[in-house]
């Protein structure tokens, strides 16, 4: 989701720095708002100070909110490179197509894992008949230079592992956790696990290799003792992390070893360089079937805003 023209990813001159390295210790982020159609998200990732967390480049929470005739996710065909995009719900449906011939419905605790490689395009639509809540996160993940010029691809995973962490129980959608193993793609080693918190606090293993996010799904957390809203980064070479709720609450926990590539994000692009972000807005603006696909849609074709660097 969150990617329709106006608001996909970072889209200003502003935004569009390179990433940040990898720091230490404990950084409490504060989200933005960020309206994608009728849905108000919160853009967690990227945050000026913190572009990345691992290849985790980009976190959008949506909801909860109601979906019926009048609201829900309506976005059609956009193109993305040299991403995954893995989308999650706690609750609600949200049907993906793309241009590798997908049409899949997501229900809560499944995975949808899209490669773009050198290009995808993909609509994410209302199933036209579900009413009720939707909440759920996209995520991204740039890929490494091995796979980014790649064939693009999709992975839907109904049914992900689940395993006991302390007092918590976690779903693994990508990673491993306490020998549960996620069965998605992962081109560098990264985490994503749903935490399921109980009343109190639970120590949590962590890889001291890397990085990672601690994000606020539902209830109020603490992350070492201090209050967290929405999200914290906790640096490298950390063993364990505590995490105390005082009611039942929800955490996406998110890791990875840092890229150590430098990374340039524009709209629905994972890049290099400028020539490169540019080169692929010409080429979806020319409709490049070659290069994007096509998706079988009634939804029409999302525009990219014009780049913040000219287009000479
Ligand atoms: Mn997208």
């Amino acid at each position: 989701m969150a990617h329709d023209g106006r608001v996909s990813g970072p889209v200003s001159t502003d935004s569009a720095v390179t990433s940040d390295g990898p720091g230490s210790g404990l950084e409490v982020l504060e989200p933005r708002e960020a309206q994608v159609g009728p849905m108000t998200v919160q853009r967690v990732l990227p945050r000026r100070q913190r572009r990345t967390v691992g290849a985790w480049c980009f976190v959008d929470l949506f909801g909860p909110a109601l979906v019926d005739e009048a609201a829900g996710i309506d976005i059609g065909p956009h193109p993305h490179t040299g991403l995954h995009t893995v989308t999650y719900l706690l609750d609600g449906q949200v049907l993906h197509r793309d241009s590798l011939g997908s049409e899949q419905v997501i229900t809560p605790g499944q995975v949808n894992l899209m490669t773009a490689g050198s290009g995808v395009v993909h609509a994410e639509e209302p199933t036209g008949h579900y009413r009720g809540a939707l909440h759920g996160v996209q995520l991204w993940v740039a890929q490494p230079e091995s796979t980014r010029h790649g064939g693009a691809a999709f992975e839907h995973h109904p049914e992900l592992p689940q395993v006991d962490v302390g007092d918590a129980q976690a779903t693994l959608l990508v990673g491993e956790l306490a020998n549960a193993v996620s069965p998605a793609r992962q081109d560098t080693p990264l985490l994503g696990a749903d935490l399921r918190l109980q009343p109190g606090s639970t120590t949590i293993p962590l890889r001291s290799t890397y990085e990672h996010l601690v994000v606020v799904l539902a209830g109020h957390v603490q992350v070492d003792g201090q209050p967290v809203a929405t999200a914290a980064y906790l640096g490298l070479g950390r063993e364990q992390v505590e995490l105390t709720a005082p009611e039942q609450a929800t955490v996406l926990l998110l890791g990875g070893e840092p890229l150590g590539e430098e990374l340039l994000m524009w709209w629905n692009f994972v890049g290099r360089s400028r020539d490169e972000l540019v080169q692929a807005a010409r080429q979806w603006a020319a409709d490049d079937v070659d290069r994007f696909g096509r998706v079988s849609t009634n939804l029409g074709r999302v525009a990219a805003p014009p780049t913040p660097w000219g287009t000479s």
